[in-house]
């Protein structure tokens, strides 16, 4: 029914493809276009060996509006997902605009000289989408994108009023390594490393960077300690869930990740400004992705599951209910199943099952849109056949 161009060949980028490939009647043909050929024709590979579909590939630099403009022009497809880096967003939604077809990411824009994660850059957009009949779909991962799909369904299927939101995010698995991040290091080390920051009645309230913590009893997983960190669906839900009082959002992480992370902040390795080295600027953070594990090398022989949801407090019908609304995913599986871990995984499903909204007509509208703003129903119908299915436990 659709063309689709992909951009981006890293971890979530390879899950994008085999998902893709798996739904042939929704996804007729597919491009995958990102910087370095070579990860490109690896997935290619890998797609015709496991799904028998032939995908085309081809080499792009996404900060460059032209080359992208030229791509989408000789490919024509109907939407383009972008799973390449939050700092080419902008770029992509340009190129998107001027070829006439709808947008679809993960993460939201980030300038690479701040470590900044806010909507403004992309919701700026708005008028000139509405305007040109586009539609741009922003977050469309798990956390953002399920989680605020949960959030919307808490909203309308559970709850009259909603008045907490903790947004739980539990990666308990192992891949072995002393240290590596589950996606861009990168990306995942400035996200870490800012300071903390939620919203309470009506203020948002900063906390040092990993500095409050929870204990939480993870389904699939077990107790682990939590700790609260700043991220961009916090943004938009305080802006689309009503009459919310306090929202959070927490992470866990391991105390041997922990002491390597203290270690590299404390020596300046997670710094993202220019530094002199041997007559040459380099940027401390770029220089210390080039040496860590490539997030997609992980998966083989990865064991142990991600535990990700919102516990969602408020009342129903005139009564206190609290309920846990989550999804478990198994590492080893998502290896077996396409070859990747369920980092990449649980964001590379829900980036799909958002175009398949989009290109199904069950998702529509013109401008700019988070996913709590669309009905939460045919997405969280799907979500499990693609292979995250989810439950609601009370609590
Ligand atoms: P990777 O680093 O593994 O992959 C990124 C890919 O983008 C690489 O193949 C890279 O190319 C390519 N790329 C980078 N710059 C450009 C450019 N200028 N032009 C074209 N391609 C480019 O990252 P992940 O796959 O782990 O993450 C992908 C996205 O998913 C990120 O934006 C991340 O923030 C987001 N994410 C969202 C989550 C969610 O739940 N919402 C969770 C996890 C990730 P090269 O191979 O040359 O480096």
């Amino acid at each position: 029914m659709s063309k689709v161009l992909i951009i981006g060949a890293g971890g979530v980028g390879g899950v994008v493809v085999h998902k893709v490939a798996q739904y042939k009647d929704v996804f007729t043909d597919i491009l995958l276009a990102s910087r370095t050929l070579e990860r490109c024709k690896k997935i290619q590979a890998q797609v015709k060996d496991l799904r028998k579909r032939d995908i085309a590939i081809a080499r792009v630099d996404a900060d460059n509006v032209k080359d992208t403009v030229a791509l989408i022009k000789d490919f024509k497809p109907k939407l383009v997902i972008n799973v390449a880096l939050p700092y080419q967003d902008l770029h992509i939604m340009d190129a998107c605009l001027e070829t006439g077809v709808d947008y679809l990411d993960t993460a939201n824009y980030e300038p690479p000289d701040v470590a900044k994660f806010e909507y403004k850059w992309q919701w700026a957009y708005q008028d000139r989408y509405k305007k040109a009949g586009l539609m741009a779909l922003l977050g469309s991962g798990f956390d953002p994108g399920v989680t605020n799909v949960f959030s919307a369904y808490a909203q309308k299927e559970l709850f009259d009023e909603i008045t907490s939101i903790d947004i739980l995010d539990c990666n308990g698995g192992s891949h072995g390594k002393a240290f590596a991040t589950n996606f861009n290091p990168e990306i995942n080390l400035r996200e870490i490393t800012q300071r903390g920051k939620y919203w309470e009645n009506g203020a948002w309230k900063d906390t040092d960077p990993l500095s409050v913590t929870m204990d939480f009893d993870f389904p699939g997983v077990g107790v682990r300690k939590a700790y609260l960190l700043y991220h961009e669906e916090l943004e938009s839900l305080v802006e689309n869930i009503r009459g919310l009082k306090r929202i959070r959002f927490w992470m866990t992480f391991g105390e041997q990740y922990l002491t390597h992370l203290r270690v590299l902040e404390n020596i300046g390795m997670t710094r993202i400004d220019p530094v002199d080295f041997e007559g040459h600027k380099i940027v401390p953070i770029k220089f210390l992705k080039a040496l860590l594990p490539d997030p997609s090398s992980l998966a083989e022989g990865y064991t142990g599951k991600t535990s990700i949801g919102c516990l969602v407090e408020g009342t129903k019908a005139g009564k206190p209910r609290k309920v846990f609304i989550y999804n478990v995913c198994d590492h080893a599986e998502c290896w077996k199943e396409v070859r990747a871990q369920a980092v990449s995984y649980t964001t590379g499903v829900p980036a799909v099952v958002g175009a398949m909204m989009m290109l199904t007509g069950k998702w529509r509208g013109e401008g700019v849109f988070n996913m709590e703003q669309l009905d939460p129903k045919p997405f969280l119908d799907a979500l499990g056949s693609a292979g995250l299915p989810w439950q609601v436990a009370e609590h």
